[in-house]
Protein backbone atom coordinates (compact mmCIF):
# COMPACT_ATOMS: atom_id res chain seq x y z
CA UNK A 1 0.00 0.00 0.00
CA UNK A 2 0.77 3.43 -1.03
CA UNK A 3 1.57 5.90 2.11
CA UNK A 4 2.66 9.45 1.84
CA UNK A 5 2.48 12.66 3.69
CA UNK A 6 -0.73 13.47 2.31
CA UNK A 7 -2.56 10.37 2.74
CA UNK A 8 -1.69 11.20 6.29
CA UNK A 9 -2.67 14.19 6.75
CA UNK A 10 -5.62 12.91 5.03
CA UNK A 11 -6.41 10.19 7.82
CA UNK A 12 -5.69 12.69 10.77
CA UNK A 13 -8.17 15.47 9.00
CA UNK A 14 -10.98 12.74 9.12
CA UNK A 15 -10.55 10.80 12.28
CA UNK A 16 -10.51 14.49 14.02
CA UNK A 17 -14.19 15.45 12.18
CA UNK A 18 -17.87 13.57 12.11
CA UNK A 19 -20.03 14.82 9.58
CA UNK A 20 -18.81 15.04 5.51
CA UNK A 21 -19.95 16.16 2.37
CA UNK A 22 -18.50 14.61 -0.64
CA UNK A 23 -18.66 15.92 -4.00
CA UNK A 24 -17.46 14.89 -7.64
CA UNK A 25 -17.40 16.47 -11.14
CA UNK A 26 -20.86 17.47 -12.68
CA UNK A 27 -22.12 14.58 -14.66
CA UNK A 28 -20.31 11.75 -13.10
CA UNK A 29 -18.71 9.14 -14.34
CA UNK A 30 -17.97 5.52 -13.35
CA UNK A 31 -14.82 6.86 -11.11
CA UNK A 32 -17.22 9.89 -9.45
CA UNK A 33 -19.47 7.71 -8.77
CA UNK A 34 -17.48 4.56 -7.80
CA UNK A 35 -14.57 7.36 -5.98
CA UNK A 36 -17.34 9.45 -3.56
CA UNK A 37 -19.18 6.11 -2.34
CA UNK A 38 -15.91 4.01 -1.60
CA UNK A 39 -15.39 6.57 0.25
CA UNK A 40 -18.31 7.19 1.76
CA UNK A 41 -19.08 3.58 2.75
CA UNK A 42 -15.99 3.92 4.71
CA UNK A 43 -16.39 6.85 6.37
CA UNK A 44 -19.53 5.33 7.28
CA UNK A 45 -17.70 2.39 8.45
CA UNK A 46 -15.49 4.24 10.71
CA UNK A 47 -19.32 5.49 12.39
CA UNK A 48 -19.38 8.75 10.68
CA UNK A 49 -22.22 10.96 8.92
CA UNK A 50 -20.81 10.99 4.71
CA UNK A 51 -23.59 12.66 2.48
CA UNK A 52 -22.79 12.41 -0.96
CA UNK A 53 -23.97 15.58 -3.41
CA UNK A 54 -23.56 15.71 -6.98
CA UNK A 55 -25.00 18.44 -9.40
CA UNK A 56 -26.51 16.20 -11.56
CA UNK A 57 -27.60 12.07 -11.70
CA UNK A 58 -25.28 9.21 -11.91
CA UNK A 59 -25.71 7.65 -15.70
CA UNK A 60 -28.59 5.11 -15.77
CA UNK A 61 -26.14 1.98 -15.81
CA UNK A 62 -24.71 3.33 -12.66
CA UNK A 63 -28.20 3.19 -10.67
CA UNK A 64 -27.62 -0.25 -9.76
CA UNK A 65 -24.93 -0.03 -7.66
CA UNK A 66 -24.79 0.15 -3.83
CA UNK A 67 -25.25 3.96 -2.46
CA UNK A 68 -26.15 5.51 -6.05
CA UNK A 69 -29.96 5.70 -4.99
CA UNK A 70 -28.70 7.79 -2.14
CA UNK A 71 -26.84 10.63 -3.90
CA UNK A 72 -28.25 13.94 -3.26
CA UNK A 73 -28.69 16.08 -6.42
CA UNK A 74 -28.35 19.77 -5.52
CA UNK A 75 -26.51 23.02 -6.95
CA UNK A 76 -25.69 23.96 -3.37
CA UNK A 77 -24.01 22.22 0.13
CA UNK A 78 -25.51 23.74 2.73
CA UNK A 79 -25.33 21.33 5.83
CA UNK A 80 -23.56 21.35 8.97
CA UNK A 81 -20.56 19.42 7.90
CA UNK A 82 -17.11 19.73 9.02
CA UNK A 83 -14.93 19.15 6.16
CA UNK A 84 -15.79 18.43 2.03
CA UNK A 85 -13.80 15.36 0.37
CA UNK A 86 -13.63 16.83 -3.37
CA UNK A 87 -12.85 13.47 -5.83
CA UNK A 88 -11.90 13.86 -9.37
CA UNK A 89 -12.05 17.49 -9.78
CA UNK A 90 -9.25 19.91 -11.04
CA UNK A 91 -11.24 23.00 -9.33
CA UNK A 92 -14.13 23.41 -7.13
CA UNK A 93 -16.09 24.96 -9.92
CA UNK A 94 -16.12 21.54 -11.72
CA UNK A 95 -18.46 20.16 -8.69
CA UNK A 96 -21.56 22.63 -10.10
CA UNK A 97 -22.02 22.25 -6.76
CA UNK A 98 -21.99 25.65 -4.85
CA UNK A 99 -20.94 26.48 -1.28
CA UNK A 100 -18.31 23.95 -0.26
CA UNK A 101 -15.87 26.52 -0.62
CA UNK A 102 -17.01 27.08 3.25
CA UNK A 103 -16.20 23.98 4.56
CA UNK A 104 -12.46 22.56 5.19
CA UNK A 105 -11.63 20.97 1.71
CA UNK A 106 -10.05 17.60 0.98
CA UNK A 107 -8.91 17.71 -2.92
CA UNK A 108 -8.16 14.09 -4.12
CA UNK A 109 -7.73 13.87 -7.70
CA UNK A 110 -5.48 12.24 -10.48
CA UNK A 111 -5.81 15.43 -13.39
CA UNK A 112 -3.28 17.20 -14.57
CA UNK A 113 -3.41 20.56 -13.79
CA UNK A 114 -5.59 20.23 -10.40
CA UNK A 115 -5.24 23.88 -8.63
CA UNK A 116 -4.37 22.62 -5.01
CA UNK A 117 -7.50 24.29 -3.96
CA UNK A 118 -7.96 22.59 -0.73
CA UNK A 119 -6.69 22.87 2.78
CA UNK A 120 -5.27 18.93 2.04
CA UNK A 121 -4.55 18.37 -1.85
CA UNK A 122 -3.23 14.61 -2.63
CA UNK A 123 -3.12 14.87 -6.77
CA UNK A 124 -0.90 11.84 -8.17
CA UNK A 125 -2.05 11.71 -11.82
CA UNK A 126 -0.31 8.40 -12.45
CA UNK A 127 -3.12 6.61 -10.85
CA UNK A 128 -5.45 4.99 -13.73
CA UNK A 129 -8.71 6.53 -11.75
CA UNK A 130 -9.31 8.36 -8.77
CA UNK A 131 -10.41 5.16 -7.27
CA UNK A 132 -6.84 3.75 -6.89
CA UNK A 133 -5.98 6.71 -4.71
CA UNK A 134 -9.74 6.10 -2.58
CA UNK A 135 -8.38 2.97 -2.17
CA UNK A 136 -5.48 3.91 -0.28
CA UNK A 137 -7.12 6.34 1.75
CA UNK A 138 -9.59 3.29 2.84
CA UNK A 139 -6.52 1.27 3.82
CA UNK A 140 -4.52 3.86 5.24
CA UNK A 141 -8.01 4.42 7.67
CA UNK A 142 -7.46 0.60 8.65
CA UNK A 143 -11.62 0.73 7.24
CA UNK A 144 -11.80 -3.77 6.04
CA UNK A 145 -12.16 -3.55 2.54
CA UNK A 146 -15.86 -4.62 2.43
CA UNK A 147 -17.88 -5.65 -0.68
CA UNK A 148 -19.51 -2.16 -1.40
CA UNK A 149 -16.16 -0.28 -1.00
CA UNK A 150 -14.38 -2.99 -2.85
CA UNK A 151 -17.53 -2.88 -6.19
CA UNK A 152 -17.05 1.16 -6.05
CA UNK A 153 -13.11 0.83 -6.16
CA UNK A 154 -13.49 -1.82 -9.07
CA UNK A 155 -16.22 0.15 -10.98
CA UNK A 156 -13.85 3.56 -10.92
CA UNK A 157 -11.03 1.25 -12.23
CA UNK A 158 -12.92 -0.31 -14.67
CA UNK A 159 -14.72 2.63 -16.10
CA UNK A 160 -11.41 5.23 -16.03
CA UNK A 161 -9.55 2.60 -17.90
CA UNK A 162 -11.74 1.89 -20.61
CA UNK A 163 -12.24 -1.50 -19.04
CA UNK A 164 -8.20 -1.70 -18.98
CA UNK A 165 -7.60 -0.23 -22.34
CA UNK A 166 -5.99 3.24 -21.49
CA UNK A 167 -2.29 4.30 -21.04
CA UNK A 168 -2.38 5.14 -17.35
CA UNK A 169 -2.61 1.42 -16.24
CA UNK A 170 0.10 -0.15 -14.09
CA UNK A 171 0.81 -3.02 -12.08
CA UNK A 172 -1.00 -1.20 -8.78
CA UNK A 173 -4.32 -0.83 -11.20
CA UNK A 174 -4.44 -4.65 -11.68
CA UNK A 175 -3.23 -5.51 -7.90
CA UNK A 176 -6.09 -3.39 -6.41
CA UNK A 177 -8.45 -4.52 -9.27
CA UNK A 178 -7.73 -8.08 -7.46
CA UNK A 179 -8.02 -6.91 -4.17
CA UNK A 180 -11.35 -5.90 -5.00
CA UNK A 181 -12.34 -9.44 -6.66
CA UNK A 182 -10.59 -11.16 -3.65
CA UNK A 183 -13.03 -9.19 -1.61
CA UNK A 184 -15.92 -10.62 -3.32
CA UNK A 185 -16.45 -8.84 -6.37
CA UNK A 186 -18.24 -10.07 -9.29
CA UNK A 187 -16.52 -8.81 -12.36
CA UNK A 188 -18.96 -10.16 -14.85
CA UNK A 189 -21.67 -8.34 -12.79
CA UNK A 190 -20.47 -5.50 -12.62
CA UNK A 191 -19.43 -5.01 -15.98
CA UNK A 192 -23.13 -6.36 -17.11
CA UNK A 193 -24.32 -3.66 -15.09
CA UNK A 194 -21.85 -0.99 -16.45
CA UNK A 195 -22.03 -2.40 -20.55
CA UNK A 196 -24.73 -4.70 -21.20
CA UNK A 197 -27.95 -2.73 -19.80
CA UNK A 198 -27.96 0.02 -22.32
CA UNK A 199 -31.89 0.97 -23.77
CA UNK A 200 -32.87 0.53 -27.55
CA UNK A 201 -32.79 3.98 -27.70
CA UNK A 202 -29.28 4.24 -26.80
CA UNK A 203 -28.04 1.79 -29.61
CA UNK A 204 -30.60 3.79 -32.45
CA UNK A 205 -28.55 6.92 -30.96
CA UNK A 206 -25.67 5.51 -31.46
CA UNK A 207 -26.45 4.14 -35.39
CA UNK A 208 -27.77 7.75 -36.08
CA UNK A 209 -24.85 9.69 -34.63
CA UNK A 210 -22.07 7.03 -36.46
CA UNK A 211 -24.01 7.55 -39.69
CA UNK A 212 -23.02 10.67 -39.70
CA UNK A 213 -19.76 10.36 -38.72
CA UNK A 214 -17.50 12.46 -40.66
CA UNK A 215 -13.37 11.29 -41.30
CA UNK A 216 -10.81 14.15 -41.62
CA UNK A 217 -8.76 14.51 -44.98
CA UNK A 218 -5.76 12.39 -43.10
CA UNK A 219 -8.16 9.88 -42.72
CA UNK A 220 -6.61 10.07 -38.79
CA UNK A 221 -9.71 12.06 -36.93
CA UNK A 222 -13.11 10.88 -36.75
CA UNK A 223 -15.74 13.71 -36.31
CA UNK A 224 -18.86 12.86 -34.60
CA UNK A 225 -21.83 15.61 -34.09
CA UNK A 226 -25.35 15.10 -32.33
CA UNK A 227 -27.95 17.96 -31.33
CA UNK A 228 -31.59 17.84 -29.96
CA UNK A 229 -33.36 17.09 -32.89
CA UNK A 230 -31.01 13.91 -33.27
CA UNK A 231 -31.36 12.46 -30.33
CA UNK A 232 -35.11 13.07 -30.44
CA UNK A 233 -35.42 11.05 -33.75
CA UNK A 234 -33.53 7.94 -32.95
CA UNK A 235 -35.43 8.10 -29.22
CA UNK A 236 -32.71 8.47 -27.49
CA UNK A 237 -31.20 10.97 -24.68
CA UNK A 238 -27.97 12.77 -24.41
CA UNK A 239 -26.76 10.83 -21.07
CA UNK A 240 -27.44 7.73 -23.23
CA UNK A 241 -24.24 8.88 -25.41
CA UNK A 242 -21.82 7.31 -22.95
CA UNK A 243 -19.02 5.59 -24.48
CA UNK A 244 -20.01 6.20 -27.64
CA UNK A 245 -16.92 8.42 -28.44
CA UNK A 246 -14.86 5.26 -27.94
CA UNK A 247 -16.07 3.32 -31.07
CA UNK A 248 -14.45 5.20 -33.65
CA UNK A 249 -11.20 4.44 -32.28
CA UNK A 250 -11.57 0.48 -32.73
CA UNK A 251 -10.83 1.51 -36.06
CA UNK A 252 -7.11 0.93 -36.36
CA UNK A 253 -6.07 3.85 -38.72
CA UNK A 254 -8.41 6.51 -36.44
CA UNK A 255 -6.19 7.98 -33.99
CA UNK A 256 -8.64 10.66 -32.57
CA UNK A 257 -12.09 11.22 -31.60
CA UNK A 258 -13.72 14.47 -31.57
CA UNK A 259 -17.52 14.29 -30.75
CA UNK A 260 -19.81 17.74 -30.38
CA UNK A 261 -22.85 17.98 -28.76
CA UNK A 262 -24.80 20.64 -28.56
CA UNK A 263 -25.92 22.33 -25.58
CA UNK A 264 -27.73 25.40 -27.31
CA UNK A 265 -28.18 27.56 -30.53
CA UNK A 266 -24.15 26.87 -31.15
CA UNK A 267 -22.96 26.09 -27.82
CA UNK A 268 -21.09 22.91 -27.74
CA UNK A 269 -19.46 20.48 -25.33
CA UNK A 270 -16.85 18.82 -27.03
CA UNK A 271 -15.26 15.91 -25.76
CA UNK A 272 -11.84 13.94 -27.12
CA UNK A 273 -10.02 10.74 -26.99
CA UNK A 274 -6.89 9.99 -28.75
CA UNK A 275 -4.47 6.76 -28.92
CA UNK A 276 -1.05 6.48 -26.99
CA UNK A 277 1.27 9.84 -27.17
CA UNK A 278 -1.34 12.28 -28.80
CA UNK A 279 -2.27 14.92 -25.84
CA UNK A 280 -5.77 16.00 -26.66
CA UNK A 281 -5.66 17.30 -23.12
CA UNK A 282 -3.20 20.31 -24.07
CA UNK A 283 -5.83 21.01 -27.28
CA UNK A 284 -8.91 20.98 -24.71
CA UNK A 285 -6.40 23.40 -22.86
CA UNK A 286 -6.56 25.92 -25.39
CA UNK A 287 -10.41 26.21 -25.30
CA UNK A 288 -10.58 26.72 -21.35
CA UNK A 289 -10.81 22.55 -20.29
CA UNK A 290 -8.53 20.20 -19.74
CA UNK A 291 -8.61 16.45 -18.96
CA UNK A 292 -6.17 13.99 -19.83
CA UNK A 293 -3.85 12.76 -22.49
CA UNK A 294 -6.16 10.89 -23.81
CA UNK A 295 -9.38 11.74 -22.79
CA UNK A 296 -10.46 15.65 -22.54
CA UNK A 297 -13.11 18.11 -23.03
CA UNK A 298 -14.27 21.89 -22.87
CA UNK A 299 -17.09 23.81 -23.96
CA UNK A 300 -16.96 26.08 -27.16
CA UNK A 301 -19.05 28.18 -28.90
CA UNK A 302 -19.25 29.43 -32.61
CA UNK A 303 -20.44 28.17 -36.19
CA UNK A 304 -20.02 24.39 -36.49
CA UNK A 305 -18.06 24.44 -38.85
CA UNK A 306 -16.13 26.64 -38.11
CA UNK A 307 -15.52 24.70 -34.66
CA UNK A 308 -14.83 21.60 -36.76
CA UNK A 309 -12.05 22.70 -38.85
CA UNK A 310 -10.35 24.69 -35.62
CA UNK A 311 -10.38 21.22 -33.53
CA UNK A 312 -9.28 18.96 -36.55
CA UNK A 313 -6.12 21.49 -37.07
CA UNK A 314 -5.65 21.27 -33.39
CA UNK A 315 -5.67 17.61 -33.14
CA UNK A 316 -3.34 17.03 -36.27
CA UNK A 317 -1.02 19.49 -34.53
CA UNK A 318 -1.25 17.11 -31.79
CA UNK A 319 -0.75 13.99 -33.79
CA UNK A 320 1.98 15.55 -35.44
CA UNK A 321 3.76 16.63 -32.21
CA UNK A 322 3.41 19.86 -32.60
CA UNK A 323 2.23 22.28 -29.44
CA UNK A 324 -1.50 22.46 -28.80
CA UNK A 325 -1.16 26.62 -28.36
CA UNK A 326 1.59 27.35 -31.06
P1 LIG B 1 -15.61 13.75 -21.13
O1 LIG B 1 -15.25 13.82 -22.56
O2 LIG B 1 -15.92 12.35 -20.71
O3 LIG B 1 -16.64 14.74 -20.74
O4 LIG B 1 -14.31 14.16 -20.33
C1 LIG B 1 -13.09 13.49 -20.50
C2 LIG B 1 -12.10 13.94 -19.48
O5 LIG B 1 -11.82 15.33 -19.63
C3 LIG B 1 -12.56 13.76 -18.05
O6 LIG B 1 -11.48 13.25 -17.31
C4 LIG B 1 -12.94 15.14 -17.58
O7 LIG B 1 -12.64 15.28 -16.25
C5 LIG B 1 -12.12 16.06 -18.46
N1 LIG B 1 -12.91 17.22 -18.86
C6 LIG B 1 -14.00 17.22 -19.67
N2 LIG B 1 -14.49 18.45 -19.81
C7 LIG B 1 -13.71 19.28 -19.11
C8 LIG B 1 -13.72 20.71 -18.87
O8 LIG B 1 -14.56 21.46 -19.37
N3 LIG B 1 -12.73 21.17 -18.07
C9 LIG B 1 -11.79 20.37 -17.50
N4 LIG B 1 -10.85 20.92 -16.73
N5 LIG B 1 -11.74 19.03 -17.71
C10 LIG B 1 -12.69 18.49 -18.50
MN1 LIG C 1 -11.10 9.83 -13.18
Amino acid sequence: MTTSPEIAAIVDAIRVRQRFVLSSHARPDGDSIGSQLAMAYALKALGKEAVVINADPAPPPLLAFPGVPEIRIAAEATGPYDAAIIMECGNLARTGVGGLERYFVINIDHHPGNTNFGQINWFDASASACGELVYDVVGALGVPLSIDIATHVYLAILTDTGSFHYSNITPRTFAIAGACIAAGVDPVAVARNVYDSNNMGRLKLFGAVLSAMQIDQTGRIAIVYLDHEMAREAGGTYEDTEGLINLPLTVKEIEAVVFFKQIEGEQYRVSMRSKGDIDVGGVAKTFGGGGHKNAAGCTVSGAIDALQKLFIAKIEDAIDGRPADR
